[in-house]
């Protein structure tokens, strides 16, 4: 017997016909003698819905009431899963965030989950292994009121609930069968991975691989939660996410991620002197402006510099109006801002004990004529910044470079 978080995502729930097969599959674990918790999103579309609606009325919004709107969603589709388990002959119940409860802290909007009292669902399981139907994205904060974990935050749920549950595995069902070495619309050699580490997952999610909210990947390697991302339309093994020891064939690069949302500033000249850097991040922090690579190139006449740097597409206006508002403070000659940009990463656990990743994906990218503009490296991630027009080419070109295609 195993106790089992299962996740479902919006499109798994999408409809009653979908939200029955959800119900079936539930239904097999249990017949199977496992304990089962379900965690479910919103059906698909409808949170967006939600949101517009409040942008509609108060662009301005007060962050409570976004709140007490966009966590209805889940609280239909916990209703519903309840019902269709109940129509199988299942004994389930919903819980809503307040009822565990799951205690969040008061960021309304984008709260962090303090903690989950399992205490009653625990009682339940032992009892006749009823099955807990766990709305989503939602808790309860220390004001009393219903509080959000932001986009894609029922990923966090489940996660954060197998943990409290010490539950042996989470199953996050969605409309993709796994994790692939690379978006699969754009490479169509890219192959789906049996295991993935924590870490490399955690970079993937946060690159912009949308299968997982990145939070939820931080919680699982925290606390040690076995991950399984699968499809909830087809019946086969997913991409487990796991511990690194759990991993026998270590890939060197285990997979290649992408953003599009980034703008590059450039601001030319600045002075060559201890403080310049904190002057100009100082008040894009202040802000809020979340900078990501930057690159100051060395000095030629020993007296100033250039200064390069990313922000998030959404940020690039706010952030050029500030730095030319602070323009007396720091001093620069130009600025320059760009957003036909994108990243590109290579990602893998292996880069820490081999040398020359590096060097491959310069040659690959050079070998096609594209220029790379901003570089930065990690651990177990290189990234560069090249010309929106050249993403395809390059992350095939890549893709095949690093041995990632499937024969
Ligand atoms: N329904 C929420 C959203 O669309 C939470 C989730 O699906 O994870 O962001
Ligand atoms: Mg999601």
């Amino acid at each position: 017997m195993a106790r089992i978080v299962m996740k479902f995502g919006g499109t798994s729930v999408a409809d009653i016909d979908r939200i029955r097969n959800v119900a079936r599959r539930v239904k097999r674990e249990v017949d199977a003698g496992h304990e089962v918790a379900v965690v479910v999103s919103a059906m698909s579309g409808v949170t967006n819905q939600l949101v517009a609606w409040v942008n509609q009325l108060a662009p301005l919004y007060d962050a409570r009431e976004y709140d007490a709107v966009v966590a209805t969603g889940e609280q239909v589709t916990s209703g519903l899963t309840a019902l269709a388990l109940q129509e199988l002959g299942v004994d389930a119940r919903s819980w809503q965030g307040w009822q565990l409860p799951l205690v969040s802290d008061d960021a309304h909007g984008k709260a962090r989950i303090l903690s989950i009292d399992t205490a009653e669902v625990l009682r339940r399981f032992a009892e006749g292994r009823q099955v807990a139907v766990v709305a989503g994205f939602q808790g309860i904060g220390p004001d009393g009121r219903v509080t959000t974990l932001g986009r894609g935050g029922s990923d966090t749920s489940a996660v954060a609930l197998a943990a409290a549950l010490q539950a042996d595995r989470c199953d996050i069902y969605t409309d993709v069968d796994g994790v692939y070495t690379c978006d699969p619309r754009i490479v169509a050699r890219a192959r789906k991975l049996d295991k993935i580490t924590y870490e490399e997952m955690l970079e993937m999610a946060s690159l912009g691989a949308k299968v997982l909210q990145t939070r939820s990947v931080e919680l699982a390697m925290n606390h040690r939660v076995r991950v399984q991302v699968l499809s909830s339309f087809e019946d086969k093994p997913g991409t487990l996410v796991v511990d690194e020891d759990e991993i026998v064939e270590k890939q060197v690069v285990s997979g290649i991620a992408y953003s599009r949302d980034e703008a590059k500033v450039t601001l030319t000249k600045v002075a060559d002197k201890p403080g310049i850097a904190a002057a100009i991040f100082g008040p894009l922090a202040e802000a809020s402006v979340n900078v990501d690579m930057i690159v100051q190139s060395s000095s030629e006449d020993g007296q100033t510099t250039d200064m390069t740097f990313t922000v998030g597409k959404a940020d690039m206006e706010r952030a050029t109006r500030l730095l030319k508002s602070g323009a007396g403070v720091t001093g620069y000659a130009e600025l320059i801002s760009d957003p036909n940009v994108v990243k590109i990463s290579v990602i893998g656990v292996g880069m820490r004990s081999y040398a020359g990743v590096a060097l491959t994906m310069f040659q690959t990218l050079a070998e096609k004529g594209i220029n790379i503009q901003v570089i930065s490296t990690s651990e177990i991630k290189i990234s560069v910044l090249i010309d929106e027009q050249y993403l395809e080419l390059a992350l095939r070109a890549l893709h095949t470079a690093y041995g990632l295609d499937r024969q």
